[in-house]
């Protein structure tokens, strides 16, 4: 497995594929640290998991410049990560016995009735390389400190930091066989979620390995979590406060180089705002730097691979075919590295892949509609539900707009992200189950129903 610079095209690094056998070894050494670890007490484990927040800070401009190469964020983007990753363990330390207490339940004054959350075993995580530390860590926290075990598939341009990852976690005291990386293409996925050691699969990713994945637990009946892309609407109506929603709707479409699944991707503006949005948008668009992923001043980095740079630049040729028009930008740059210039799109015409797919890159799409009401019906017309963001000055009128869209998540006044506190997950093509949160620790949990009389 070979790791590329996507800034410089450069060879980073080449890594052999565990084979056959080292994939055995792994679910038997999964499967024999479940039992010990299983045991241990909650509190014991939610300890270990906040102590891999000390080595995060302690490596962190080593980890940071190791993202940075394999996939090309900005690097204060990549220490910011790992920040997020930090907290998240340092949450799960804190809430995890809680979040994981028996829950008493009163059904009768003879019975004494409860649930208690027990883990499943271990699971196999898939996971993307737009964010390759948070993606993985925000698994790990709370699958580890609930008691289970995790084999981390990571996608391959990232197996400096998924290897990365696992000594770390060695390094803070997590024992032999808890956290493990697989080396491993999608096949071995689907041996090991199969096999009868594993217990569970939690995908981060396209909608089309979502879907293999789900069909391979659905057939061994083991339970999943899917996190998968989204066409995020970002919806602006006529009391916004329109310099704001400019830019961060800049901020929420490009940040990652915008390959984040919860970037907003379809500007909807109403028409009495749209050109004072369209505006400030294209003019804060056209003043982003472009270029090395290292430098300070630079707010967007290259795409992550080759292969994504000409699947974005495909989908933004055959919108602009069917008749949209360019603002700004709408090619690959012409120079080394995988890099894609900011976009804008308007007259987007429906059904082509701006109005209807995920586009992974800095390409936004700016709609304009009468009113509230077609608004929201835009922001539905979607395969997706991921996030939403909803821009209006009257609060009551976005708390009832929240009601209104199909998401996992709509914010106000503010871009969408992933918070530990918060439940994190989509609805409709953007998959199911719960990350993050106490619903995020008890999704790889046995609910148990317990009854004694
Ligand atoms: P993929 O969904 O192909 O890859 C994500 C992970 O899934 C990788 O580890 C990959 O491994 C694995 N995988 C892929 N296919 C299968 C399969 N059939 N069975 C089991 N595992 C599988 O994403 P890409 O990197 O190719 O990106 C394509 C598009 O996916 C992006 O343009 C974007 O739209 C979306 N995406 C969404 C993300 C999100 O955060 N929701 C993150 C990344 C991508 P391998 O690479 O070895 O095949």
């Amino acid at each position: 497995m070979q790791t590329v610079n996507p800034t410089t095209e450069a060879e980073l690094e080449t890594y052999a594929h565990h084979d056959g056998e080292a994939i055995e070894e792994a679910l038997d050494a999964a499967s024999t640290a479940f039992e010990e670890w299983s045991a241990r007490d909650v509190t014991e484990r939610q300890t270990l998991v906040g102590s891999i927040a000390g080595g995060l800070r302690e490596n962190l401009e080593e980890y940071a410049a190791l993202m940075t190469d394999e996939m090309g964020k900005p690097l204060d983007q990549s220490r910011g990560e790992l920040e997020k990753c930090a907290w998240v363990c340092e949450y799960y330390a804190e809430n995890a016995a809680e979040f994981l207490q028996d829950e008493r339940v009163g059904v009768h004054p003879k019975v004494k009735t409860k649930v208690s959350y027990e883990p499943l075993g271990p699971l196999v995580a898939v996971m993307p390389w737009n964010y390759p530390f948070w993606q993985v860590l925000r698994v790990a926290a709370p699958t580890l400190a609930a008691g289970n075990t995790m084999l981390l598939k990571h996608a391959p341009n990232v197996t400096g930091c998924a290897t990365a990852i696992e000594d770390l976690l060695h390094d803070v005291g997590i024992p032999e066989g808890t956290f493990q990386t697989l080396v491993v293409g999608p096949d071995a996925v689907h041996d090991a979620i199969a096999d009868d050691r594993v217990a569970a699969v939690t995908l981060t990713g396209s909608t089309r390995a979502g879907s293999a994945v789900a069909e391979t637990a659905g057939k061994h009946l083991k339970p999943s979590v899917l996190e998968l892309g989204g066409s995020d609407p970002f919806v602006v109506l006529d009391d916004a406060p329109i310099e704001r929603a400019a830019s961060v709707g800049v901020d929420a479409r490009t940040k990652n180089n915008g390959q984040a699944c919860i970037a907003a991707k379809r500007f909807i503006v109403v028409d009495d705002v749209y050109e004072a949005f369209k505006e400030r948008f294209v003019a804060e668009m056209n003043d982003l730097v472009v270029g090395d992923p290292t430098e300070s001043e630079t707010d967007v980095g290259p795409l992550a691979r080759d292969d994504l740079r000409d699947t974005l630049d495909e989908q933004v040729r055959a919108t602009v075919d069917a008749g949209a028009d360019v603002l700004l930008g709408g090619e690959p740059l012409d120079r080394e590295g995988y890099f894609y210039a900011p976009t804008v799109l308007e007259n987007v015409p429906e059904g082509t892949p701006a109005a209807r797919d995920e586009l992974f890159g800095p390409v936004a799409s700016l709609f304009r509609v009468p009113d509230e009401a077609a608004a929201v019906e835009l922001a539905n017309d979607t395969d997706y539900g991921l996030g939403a963001s909803v821009w209006t000055s009257d609060l009551d009128r976005a708390e009832r707009l929240t009601g209104e869209i199909e998401a996992g998540a709509v914010f106000a006044n503010e871009l969408v992200s992933s918070d530990p506190r918060l439940p994190f997950g989509g609805v409709k093509s953007s998959g199911y189950g719960r990350e993050l949160s106490s619903q995020g620790i008890r999704e790889f949990t046995n609910e148990k129903t317990v009854w004694l009389s």
